[in-house]
């Protein structure tokens, strides 16, 4: 189990999150809602080792994690798709894939998952993931290569920013994978169409939870309010 508990954060004497409570169980899948500016990716960082909090802790399994690096976090089993995918010239899709022949994976499985986030295995498997590929694909490559890697902790920046509009269907058949391996999946996004695909959500506004529950109850919720949101001041 994966918890924030009462994070801030402040940046130059300006309050970002405040305490802010999430708790991640295994094999769930949960959405971080909210407005461009609520605090989502930054979020994503404190949980990802990038950033520290002001203060409150960072939980694995109860155990304090706060102050371990992002390579710590990764041995550990968290991982995470940034919202601006990597360049890495001269690397091949397929050497990214295999983290360089580090992972012992089969060529039907690399094959199966390339198809299924949309790039057929002999059209890209030796492309470079340089600026040769479109953000978009390199957006797909990095899903791909987090599906071969199974982690315990999946945190997903905006996966359907960059992406086309067949961005919904693909990251239901992505969830769809990643709960048959028991990923537990951490979904970052603007769009309640994508939320609803979830287990659960958090709905973030000004660096607050302002609701949380079943993904359903929270994008209605949503709905409801967020477009004047009344908590994205003070
Ligand atoms: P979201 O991902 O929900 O769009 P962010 O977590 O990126 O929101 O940002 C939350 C708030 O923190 C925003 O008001 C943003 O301007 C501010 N912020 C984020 N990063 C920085 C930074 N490096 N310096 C100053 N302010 C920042
Ligand atoms: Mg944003
Ligand atoms: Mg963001």
């Amino acid at each position: 189990m994966l918890c924030l508990r009462n994070v801030e954060y402040s940046q130059n004497g300006r309050r970002i999150l405040r305490s802010i409570n999430m708790t991640f169980r295994d094999g769930m899948s949960y959405s971080i809602l909210g407005p461009n500016g609520a605090g989502k990716s930054t979020i994503a960082r404190i949980l990802m080792g990038e950033l520290r909090p002001t203060s409150g802790q960072v939980l694995l399994d109860g155990e304090d994690v706060t102050g371990l690096s992002v390579t710590e976090r990764a041995k550990r089993g968290i991982s995470m798709a940034w919202q601006e995918p990597a360049r890495y010239e001269g690397i091949t899709v397929r050497n990214y894939l295999t983290l360089g022949g580090k992972l012992k994976i089969g060529e039907d499985e690399i094959r199966e998952v390339l198809e299924l986030v949309g790039l057929p295995y002999e059209r890209y498997a030796h492309r470079f993931v340089d600026k040769s590929l479109s953000g978009g694909e390199r957006k797909r490559v990095e899903l791909a290569s987090l599906l071969l890697l199974k982690p315990r902790y999946v945190i997903l920046d905006e996966p359907d920013s960059g992406l086309d509009i067949t961005a919904g269907k693909l990251i239901e058949v992505i969830l769809d994978r990643f709960r048959k391996c028991g990923t537990t999946v951490i979904l970052i996004t603007h769009h309640e169409g994508i939320a609803l695909k979830t287990d659960f959500a958090y709905f973030v506004c000004g660096g607050r939870i302002v609701r949380k529950g079943f993904s359903q109850e929270v994008v209605d919720y949503y709905r409801k309010t967020c477009r004047r949101c009344s908590f994205a001041e003070g």
